[in-house]
């Protein structure tokens, strides 16, 4: 079997996706996602240009190979353009060996551990009613565990937060990236988020109760002891994890909160390559890996990781808000079944105008996702309907403390 086109799709259902779509000379096709947000055509342009024309006439069950190949024929290693486009690839062709194989993605990894992935929702509100009304609401959907964000007193827009009620009445609750020419400027004030965060989940727990798992999201916004502090601070409310409480290019910077607070902890979201989780897993310094399929070269490379991780009882937690596709969240679904080192998948639900474009056979029930037993990743592209919905640029926000600084968002 060989590849005779690759093609790059770019469509805007509510928000930019970037699709790669392979076709084989046995006329199957495979779909991998690379949606880089608010950078999302130079990953198409990297395809296009660059990675296209080396993939006519390769053998699609080369996998392995051909994702040697992209990451050490260019030279250029890592970085989240190029490993977005690798990932594409990787998607695309384990999603052709499952068709040709007549079987779902997992079950060539392995087969199945679970019956399916316990996911978290996210929940937020402006003030405390507004966060227990989200969190009801999540835990009427099924939702078992559940990601905790509020507005902080005092600043104007805060990450995570779905204070921004939707104009069209869509079921989208949080969506950071703004369409327009310019990212949206926020503030942020880190004494006061550090004042705050601790009496929210102490309303929480005095509200719901002890045993519902809980999660919160510090952005990469705390220096390391600001990070060990609000860990040490969150302890008596038994947090799931504490994710991204410091920028992690410094992997050295988790000694110094591992030192401080038994909260456990989870990063990895914008990391590229196993090297990022290299002294964070050897020394055994997080409790989760956050990558996701799409920015860490795709299925194979996580696998790798997450075998790594096993030895050392580090457990998965991939990165799934809404700007990882339907195909992204497929690919790290399908590995979420099949390793024992899974943790939990975070989940938010694509709009609807999303689920035109992709048609998909994963299921959503009772809190927990299961990838479907549809041949390759079960994610096909409704060409007819991406069209419909053209590319609009959008960026992510940028903070400024109030003397004007710019600051980690
Ligand atoms: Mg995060």
């Amino acid at each position: 079997m060989k590849i005779t086109d690759a093609r790059v799709i770019v469509t805007s259902p509510s928000r930019n996706f970037v699709t790669l779509k392979i076709t084989t000379d046995e006329g199957v096709t495979g779909l991998g996602d690379a949606t880089l947000n608010g950078r999302e055509l130079a990953v198409a342009s990297y395809l296009t240009e660059h990675v296209v024309p080396l993939l006519l006439n390769r053998d699609p069950h080369r996998i392995e190979d051909t994702w040697q190949f992209l990451y050490r024929s260019a030279y250029w290693r890592r970085g989240p353009v190029t490993m977005a486009a690798i990932a594409a690839v990787d998607m695309a062709l384990w999603d052709i060996k499952g068709k040709v194989a007549g079987l779902p993605v997992y079950q060539l990894l392995g087969g199945a551990s679970r019956n399916s992935l316990r996911t978290y929702g996210h929940a937020s509100g402006r003030d405390l009613p507004e966060l227990f009304d989200s969190i009801r609401q999540h835990l009427d959907e099924g939702y078992t565990a559940m990601r905790v964000q509020t507005s902080v007193p005092g600043l104007k827009a805060v990450y995570g937060v779905a204070a921004q009620h939707q104009s069209t009445g869509e079921r989208y609750d949080y969506e950071p990236a703004g369409r327009g020419a310019q990212p949206a400027e926020e503030d942020w004030d880190t004494a006061a988020y550090l004042r705050h965060v601790p009496t929210v989940f102490e309303a929480v727990r005095n509200e719901f109760g002890a045993e519902l798992p809980l999660l919160h999201d510090g952005h990469h916004r705390m220096t390391p002891i600001q990070a060990a502090r609000l860990g040490k601070s969150l302890e008596p409310y038994d947090l799931f994890w504490l994710e991204d409480c410091t920028p992690a290019e410094n992997q050295d910077a988790f000694r110094l909160v591992r030192q401080h607070t038994t909260t456990p902890l989870a990063v990895g979201e914008v990391f590229n390559t196993v090297f990022d989780f290299q002294t964070l897993i050897r020394e055994q310094l997080i409790d989760y890996v956050r990558a996701a399929s799409t920015h860490f070269g795709g299925i194979s490379p996580l696998r790798k990781v997450m075998d790594y991780a096993a030895q050392y009882q580090i457990k998965s937690g991939f990165h799934g808000p809404t700007d990882v596709s339907p195909v992204g969240l497929a690919a790290q679904t399908h590995l979420g079944l099949a390793i024992h080192n899974f943790g939990i998948q975070e989940y938010m639900e694509h709009s609807d105008k999303t689920n035109t474009v992709f048609e998909q056979s994963m299921t959503f029930t009772d809190g927990n996702l299961h990838p479907g037993d549809a041949p390759g990743l079960g994610v096909e592209l409704n060409e007819e309907a991406a069209a419909s919905f053209p590319y609009q640029r959008a960026y992510l926000p940028f903070n400024r403390l109030a003397d004007g600084t710019v600051h980690d968002w």
